[in-house]
């Protein structure tokens, strides 16, 4: 029988670990050894494999109990205030609930000696919800979720605050946001203005200059009142990180946006993309996803011309040495190479493509460590959270929620026994270790866990 495949695993995997269930339905023979109780710490592991909710994990370990399951010490009634240790952490205050001792609440979860120089903050505003994570640099650990509302405003002073309730300025980690949240942080005017760049006075309205002139006078300072500043900064402009998926998404947009709308290759889009909705696709809109699904495809480059297929080459070298996990040593010969085909393809030079064109020296060397691909993932695992808990965000939701990203103590006989099941099984492709935070619970469409922890899924009840 073949196997259906599961999410995030490749045919092969899902065979292979299909094989595996099969044969040891079938070798199974039943054994008159007592069976190994699970202690609390094996239940716990269990669970947070399971991804259950307080609810669920009550009902199973008292199933396990009825059964004689569980050693006596284990206790049933834990899973209903499982969040109690981390609670002492999180605070409600002016529609925020948020982490209010950030290395103290590392600690509970294992995660020992804290550096505030090892993680980066990751700022997601959207106008349904607010939410504040530490990535970790590198992406060897998993994200961990500080600030949440879904009362707050998107704006100037609502980011103010979250940053004063979070301690920003006792940490000073180093930011990666989109534009429009940079615009927030350094005191900017939102919204298409003359001056958009925090580094120099580049005219976003002097067309006929943007493909030639490069030495825009540099912006000494922020000061509000002058050029599209219209708020003092939040935080210093060198703790901000141009992010590298948003260039990605600012290059095709200018990329499709350049193509003939009567062309094979911009047909294609739509044939490619059926749920898109027409004018997404004509703004060019695409995320990280799909732009992968579109490098992949070879069926695209064969509708391109020769200007589409020069600019789009550029584009995935760069995607593939500059704004992914590497940065190769020639990448500046390639920027400036794919400038020149996207200014023949008719592009035009938007802010995003302007960081390239004129900051280039300011885009970190460790751009790979930094890239918020793991936070593109973690917008995927925010969504599974905020189903889970149905938008009643409060200091128990944030506290459980960590609770269920953690490491137990010291890995139990069987929770060792359950890491090497799955690592043969090709889940899990590094070692875990014993004080990280597990990876985030993931969608079912989420790709395997980048940063090597177990891939976890969690149900959908409170
Ligand atoms: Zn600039």
């Amino acid at each position: 029988m073949s196997p259906e495949p599961q999410a995030g695993l490749s045919q092969e995997e899902a065979m292979d670990i299909e094989e595996k269930i099969e044969s040891s339905d079938s070798d199974f023979e039943y054994d008159l050894k007592a069976p190994e109780l699970f202690n609390q710490t094996d239940l716990n592991d269990f669970i947070r494999d399971l991804g259950l909710s307080k609810s669920a994990s009550e009902i199973l370990a008292s199933r396990l109990k009825e059964r004689n399951l569980v050693t006596k010490e284990t206790r049933i009634s834990y899973y209903r205030t499982r969040e109690r240790n981390h609670l002492k952490y999180f605070a409600e205050e002016d529609n925020f609930v948020f982490c209010k001792d950030i290395p103290g609440l590392m600690a509970a979860m294992r995660l020992k000696n804290y550096a505030s120089n090892e993680w980066r903050l990751f700022i997601d505003s959207s106008k349904r919800s607010l939410k504040c994570v530490l990535l970790h640099n590198g992406n060897k650990l998993g994200s961990l979720p500080i600030a949440h509302s879904t009362k707050a405003k998107e704006e100037y002073t609502t980011i103010a605050l979250i940053l004063d309730k979070i301690k920003y300025e006792e940490h000073k980690w180093l930011i990666c946001v989109d534009l429009k949240m940079v615009n927030f942080l350094l005191g900017q005017q939102g919204g298409y203005t003359k001056y958009p760049c925090f580094l120099c006075l580049w005219d976003s309205r002097a067309k006929s200059q943007h493909w030639t002139k490069r030495d825009w006078p540099p912006r000494v300072a922020l000061v509000p009142g002058e050029k599209n500043v219209i708020n003092p900064l939040l935080v210093s402009r060198n703790r901000i990180i141009l992010p590298p998926l948003h260039i990605k998404l600012g290059l095709i947009k200018q990329f499709v946006k350049g193509l003939d709308k009567s062309g094979n290759c911009f047909l294609f889009l739509s044939k490619k993309f059926p749920k898109l909705s027409a004018e997404k696709i004509k703004a060019g809109i695409f995320d990280g996803p799909q732009i992968r699904s579109l490098i992949k495809d070879p069926n695209f480059t064969d509708t391109m011309t020769k200007i589409d297929k020069k600019a789009w080459n550029e584009f995935v070298w760069l995607v593939h040495n500059f704004l992914g996990n590497k940065k190769s040593m020639d990448f500046s010969h390639h920027v400036e190479e794919l400038m020149c085909q996207f200014q023949k393809l008719g592009c035009n030079m938007s802010i995003k493509l302007h960081f390239l064109h004129n900051h280039l020296d300011y885009f970190p060397s460790n751009l790979g460590d930094l890239s918020e691909e793991q936070g593109e993932r973690f917008h995927q695992d925010l969504r599974t959270m905020e189903e889970r808990y149905q938008g009643h965000w409060n200091a128990h939701m944030m506290a459980d929620y960590c609770w269920s990203i953690q490491n137990s103590p010291q890995p139990s006989a069987s929770a060792r026994k359950s890491t090497k099941r799955k690592r043969s099984a090709g889940v899990v492709k590094k070692t875990t270790k014993n004080d990280v935070i597990s990876a985030a619970p993931t969608t079912p469409v989420a790709a395997p866990a980048q940063f090597g922890l177990p891939l976890r899924t969690h149900d959908s009840r409170p």
